[in-house]
């Protein structure tokens, strides 16, 4: 019997994604997805639409959101899967990311401003689908627009992380907040691609220890961020912290994005899949 193909990270047009929800789904039912998540970057408005779409394909939904979080100085992402987008605390953990995020992007403004790029906040706006939610993928997308770089990802190597004009340090959620807030509305926590994180070893294992005494299930195995090499780390890190592990193609809707939706390999067979008891 062929597995079950299970995609639990992608974004929409409510974050940074391109695609509307109800175009994600079309498309995952066209490359063969059973069951997806969408999981925009602190925001949920795009669950409802996704989840009447999924309905008419066939396709098992599952509510779900990444947080941003700041632990340790360095930026990471929870995932929360089966969430309740109702639930009053992730509500408002949400709704403050999504305001500090506003307050962010003016700074980002300001700060190209000063490296002698005009306008960029407004025109990061008009590439924004979610008024309530900017980041620098939008900012990236308004300096490709006008012709700063060929591409999102060389605009953020050039412009947008830490050490490049553009950078503005920012605080994000806590680790514990947003593992609370999960578990508030009923939703299960994964760490997103772990192996993107600067982190040494052993702060990685920190990490990890630190993410499961907080109440943390699941971590990404297989995702679009991880090279082969990382799937077997990552999945001997999982058996050993007693964590469970999820799939995820992380798609944005563009050709920036490193997997299209489903295409990843399955976990591996050993692992406990965070989905077994769905
Ligand atoms: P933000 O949450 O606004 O800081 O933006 C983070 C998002 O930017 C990530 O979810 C990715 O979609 C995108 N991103 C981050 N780093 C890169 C990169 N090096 N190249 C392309 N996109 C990136
Ligand atoms: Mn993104
Ligand atoms: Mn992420
Ligand atoms: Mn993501």
């Amino acid at each position: 019997m062929q597995a079950m193909n299970v995609d639990l990270h992608c974004h929409s047009v409510a974050s940074d994604g391109l695609l509307q929800p109800e175009d994600l789904l079309a498309r995952a039912a066209a490359k063969g997805v059973d069951m997806l998540a969408l999981t925009d970057h602190d925001e949920t408005a795009g669950l409802a639409s996704a989840r009447a779409k999924a309905v008419s394909h066939g396709i098992r939904f599952v509510d779900g959101v990444e947080i941003s979080v700041t632990w340790q100085g360095a930026t990471i992402h929870i995932v929360g899967l089966q969430i309740d987008p109702e639930n009053e605390a992730l509500k408002e953990g949400l709704e403050t990311l999504r305001s500090s995020r506003a307050v962010r992007a003016a700074r980002i403004g300001e700060a190209l401003e000063q490296a002698g790029i005009r306008g960029s906040l407004a025109g990061a706006m008009s590439y924004v689908g979610n008024p309530k939610i900017i980041g620098r993928t939008h900012f990236a997308r308004f300096l490709v627009g006008i012709g700063r770089a060929p591409d999102v990802r060389s605009v953020f190597r050039r412009y947008l992380v830490k050490g490049t004009p553009g950078y503005v340090p920012h605080q994000w959620a806590s680790l514990c907040d947003a593992v609370d807030w999960i578990r508030a509305s009923g939703g299960v926590a994964v760490l997103a691609h772990p192996g993107r994180y600067k982190l040494g070893s052993a702060e990685r294992r920190l990490l990890l220890a630190e993410f499961k005494e907080r109440g943390g299930a699941a971590i990404e195995v297989v995702t679009g961020s991880h090279t082969p090499t990382q799937y077997g780390e990552f999945a001997k890190l999982a058996r050993e912290f007693g964590l469970l592990a999820s799939r995820g193609s992380d798609f944005h809707g563009d050709a920036g994005s490193r997997a299209d939706l489903g295409a990843l390999p399955p976990l591996s067979a050993d692992l406990q899949p965070v989905w077994r008891d769905w």
